[in-house]
């Protein structure tokens, strides 16, 4: 849409999309039908107005700051502290505020972040997935009055697992989940990454030795095959749930010594070893899953209720979902990782004396071509998510 008459606009409202339930523009974006009307009785926000429905919202409509009293600044610094890892009862301490205050800021940041990953994550070509699992109590480990098997037997009966998947070429953090260490999570984990691919695409799977993700694995990326008939005579044989030609599977066997790592073994548990180095091979690395291994030391850094080994162990599953769709929005498109950075063809000259800018910093989400640029947490907390998938065209 666009309007000959009246004032020409200098707002960008493409951002935004209609939130009326029944108007025909309701959460479609991309046709120009809202209207910037100013900042009414001189609030921070903009109000917008729908040109189709004529209905207001506000700029906030959908966002943890619609109808917050307490200052954005606050909120966005609240959650920032959070992302960093300070806990809960951390940040209520640093800002003077109510723990509960923080913990219900949170839980809407965290639905309005798990909105915001289902929006970016979707059709994804992948050629490679790692998954891992790590227990979120780790004192009886650190002890070493245990042992590590005894210490996993003991925790595989207490929820406090946190399921990872990565894509080990753009770090992309596809899915963290908390559960307990079962067959039933691992179908929820290989269910989401289903999810998240493009129709057709078959990513190499990388694991430990769990043995619960080769049937979660084959149920998701699997297909009926009817087998050929062995006698002329007799009723047809019966058809057969097996792996998709193209899936790929390895699971890496680490042997640790006083935590140390002494031997790594690999074993192609889906197609051929030669498949599987080539998928490698484009990516210049052997098999392993250390990238998982780095990725789950910076979920311990960043997320206090699997925290720190010193630090009490997280008692309870409060606020461990939310922290987690926290750090996963986070993780994806706030942080730039090292690795992940390019040069820069034209090095930029900084303002200071510093020396001349040579890399560009990039997030997962941009070396996956999901986004850009590197988001800051304001803007992901300000990002009105419209709904996924978009309505269809009129
Ligand atoms: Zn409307």
């Amino acid at each position: 849409m666009t309007f000959p008459r009246g004032r020409r606009r200098t707002v960008d409202t493409q951002a935004h999309c209609c939130p009326a339930p029944d108007c025909s523009y309701s959460g479609r974006l991309g046709y120009g039908n809202r209207r910037a009307t100013g900042h009414p009785h001189g609030q921070p926000w903009r109000q917008l107005q729908c040109v189709s429905c004529h209905g207001y919202f506000s700029e906030t409509h959908g966002t943890i700051f619609h109808g917050k009293r307490s200052s954005a600044d606050l909120i966005v610094h609240v959650i920032a502290c959070l992302a960093e890892g300070l806990g809960i009862r951390g940040t209520a301490r640093v800002f003077e505020i109510d723990p509960n205050t923080v913990l219900q800021w949170l839980v809407e940041a965290a639905e309005q972040l798990q909105a915001f990953s289902a929006y970016f994550l979707h059709d994804l070509h992948l050629k490679q997935v790692q998954l891992d699992e790590l227990y979120a109590v780790l004192s009886a480990v650190r002890d070493g009055d245990v042992s590590a098997a005894e210490a996993i037997e003991r925790l595989s009966r207490s929820p406090h697992w946190v399921w990872t998947a990565m894509d080990p070429e753009s770090k992309l953090l596809l899915s963290a989940q908390v559960g307990e260490r079962t067959l039933a999570m691992a179908h929820a984990v290989l269910h989401q990454i289903a999810q998240l691919v493009a129709p057709g695409c078959v990513p190499l799977f990388l694991s430990d030795g769990y043995a619960h993700y080769l049937p979660a694995i084959v149920a998701h990326f699997g297909q009926w095959v009817q087998p050929p008939r062995r006698q002329a005579t007799g009723p047809a044989p019966k058809p057969r749930w097996m792996p998709r030609a193209a899936l790929l599977y390895a699971q890496v066997i680490k042997t640790m010594r006083r935590r140390r790592l002494v031997e790594v073994k690999h074993r192609v548990i889906c197609g051929t070893q030669a498949a599987v180095d080539q998928v490698l091979a484009a990516c210049g690395w052997h098999i392993n899953t250390s990238f998982v291994e780095r990725l789950n030391l910076s979920l311990r850094q960043r997320v206090a209720a699997i925290g720190r080994r010193s630090a009490t162990p997280c008692k309870s599953e409060d606020g461990l979902r939310q922290q987690l769709a926290l750090f996963q929005v986070y993780h994806n498109f706030v942080l730039a990782h090292a690795s992940l950075r390019q040069p820069l063809v034209v090095p930029e000259p900084t303002n200071g004396t510093g020396s001349v800018k040579e890399w560009r910093r990039r997030t997962p989400a941009m070396a996956a071509g999901l986004t850009d640029h590197v988001w800051s947490l304001r803007e992901v907390l300000r990002f009105r998510v419209p709904p996924w998938p978009q309505p269809r065209a009129l």
